[in-house]
């Protein structure tokens, strides 16, 4: 497979083999040995201000941060370890490529791409968070939440199969991660049991996507040509080298089958035979245990399976299959929309904090908000630099969600800060941005710094008014409210540490459920 780089060229002699091939077979081979990679020293000082070619901004040293403790896996570019963070003493996964490695352009483009993706698609309980990309002189550092409970591809080895609810909790979770990828417009492109993680040892842990290396943007309608995946789990159309992102519909349904069945749905000796399996298209009911499972399980296998994309299920029709509906029942809220549910949040807040946003929105680095700034561009379909009225409303259904008239203007009014009518994309990244970003405590600073003109360490009234005037707003009115809401210690202005608080703290009825699938 692949016709560029060796990172899209995955063999499956480079793969861990599916769980239980029909065929008894020796142990699999061992992974390919790669030279150790020299323990990274501390950049020198004279490497301070050097900007990284990977990240594209200044190298920063990931030891002065966390303590490298053990090896815990390692794949083609990188080796993870577990690192502990020197101040609080919690624990993550850190990536650590080498860049010596990336040898081509396009290698370096997909480390950028695959931290962008991370970044785009942070907050969700399926996917393993990004908590910071390191570039020094060696290596890029890529600090993740830690997952203990290992890969669900070890778990499906130690059991054989699933039971049917089980393999239906773990087949929703993984869906839900296609639904959030397609819907914030990322292609999965290598879904597969070894790139998911189980957070921690208990029969019911949250499972969790890991690997984005493959993935790509893209705009519904948008089709790819890249040989790229895994062979047991690649779509027909891939082998065609047309398709789009209904292909991670196909791999999650080969997914499925495996967890019902143990064993792959299209299997070989060779990548050659997995292939023309691929393309024939032929799935096995009959063999055991398919006879004692149920109709359902099937039909939704078959409908995951098929050979056509477009008429294959989408995540949403997936997730309200009957079979996999928890407890049979449809879900009552409709499926969360992350930039639409991000707007609505938005929409709660006081005027202060969304222009404060808009401040942090513009210190963001290009690899936070990449992501956000091809959904803009997807949405702005005229590519005049503004989002508008009609605009919102023909793109947001492409997401994959029903949404009404009053719930568009609404959106429109929220996002539209300067209310001159359409949301530009400084006004779309304030609207739609992760509000974990608040976690940085320098995003806030400037934000303050902004508005406090004289550095006296306080926001008065006039700095306020000066500020707020500039989108039309700063009336006697709305700076009242403001006061009233964040001035907690009552002293007529705001000080840093109330600033902090009100940027930190989000109304109770507006914090993201965790378990917003159903
Ligand atoms: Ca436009
Ligand atoms: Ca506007
Ligand atoms: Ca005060």
């Amino acid at each position: 497979m692949g016709n560029r780089g060796s990172r899209h060229h995955r063999h499956a002699a480079d793969q861990q083999p599916p769980p239980a091939p029909p065929k008894p077979q020796a142990h699999a081979p061992p992974p390919p040995q790669q030279p150790k990679p020299k323990p990274a020293a501390a950049p020198a000082a004279a490497d301070a201000g050097a900007v990284g070619r990977v990240l594209g901004r200044p190298m920063e040293d990931v030891r002065a941060t966390y303590t490298f403790g053990r090896e815990l896996g390692r794949g083609q570019f990188g080796v993870t370890y577990l690192v502990t963070h020197r101040e609080t003493g919690q624990r993550f996964a850190c990536k650590s490529i080498a860049t010596r490695k990336l040898v081509h352009r396009d290698d370096i483009e997909d480390v950028r791409r695959e931290v962008q993706i991370m970044h785009h698609l942070t907050g969700h309980r399926n996917i393993v968070e990004l908590r910071g990309a390191y570039e020094d002189r060696h290596s890029v550092n890529l600090v993740m939440e830690l997952c203990e409970g290992g890969e669900l591809f070890d778990r499906i080895i130690a059991r054989g199969h699933y039971t049917e609810r089980a393999a239906a909790a773990l087949c929703r979770e993984i869906v839900a991660v296609v639904h959030s990828c397609h819907s914030m417009g990322v292609f999965h492109r290598d879904l597969k049991p070894e790139n998911f993680l189980f957070l921690n040892d208990k029969e019911d842990s949250p499972l969790k996507a890991t690997d984005f290396g493959l993935s790509v943007f893209f705009k519904p309608g948008e089709t790819f040509k890249d040989l790229v995946g895994s062979a047991y789990y690649v779509a027909p159309e891939v082998l065609k080298r047309h398709y789009g992102a209904e292909a991670d519909i196909w791999s999650a349904g080969v997914m499925l089958y495996i967890l019902l069945s143990g064993v792959p749905p299209f299997w070989a000796e060779n990548e050659d035979g997995i292939f023309d399996a691929v393309l024939h298209g032929h799935i096995d009911f009959s063999s055991d245990p398919w006879p004692s499972i149920s109709n359902g399980a099937k039909d939704l296998v078959k409908k995951m399976l098929r050979q056509d994309p477009k008429e294959r299920l989408t995540a949403s029709e997936i997730l309200n299959h009957p079979w996999i509906r928890e407890d049979g029942e449809a879900p009552d809220k409709p499926l969360d929309i992350t930039v639409i549910s991000r707007m609505k949040q938005f929409r709660a807040m006081n005027k202060l904090k969304k222009v404060a946003l808009k401040i942090v929105a513009e210190n963001l680095s290009d690899e936070e908000i990449m992501g956000l700034k091809e959904m803009f561009r997807s949405l702005d379909t005229d590519n005049s630099g503004t989002i508008t009225l009609e605009e919102l409303r023909s793109g947001l259904p492409k997401l994959g969600t029903k949404i009404s008239e009053s719930e568009i203007r609404q959106l429109m009014e929220a996002a539209d800060v300067d209310g001159n009518g359409t949301i530009d994309y400084a006004e779309f990244i304030s609207a739609t941005m992760h509000l974990n970003r608040l976690e940085k405590e320098d995003h806030i600073l400037k934000a303050f710094e902004y508005f406090d003109k004289d550095h006296s360490g306080y926001i008065t009234v006039d700095e306020l008014e000066e500020a707020l005037k500039k989108y039309d707003m700063g009336d006697d009115k709305t700076i009242k409210e403001i006061i009233a809401e964040v001035d907690t210690d009552h002293d007529g202005r705001i000080n840093y540490q109330e600033f902090v608080a009100m940027m930190r703290n989000n109304s109770p009825e507006i914090v993201p459920n965790r378990r917003r699938m159903f």
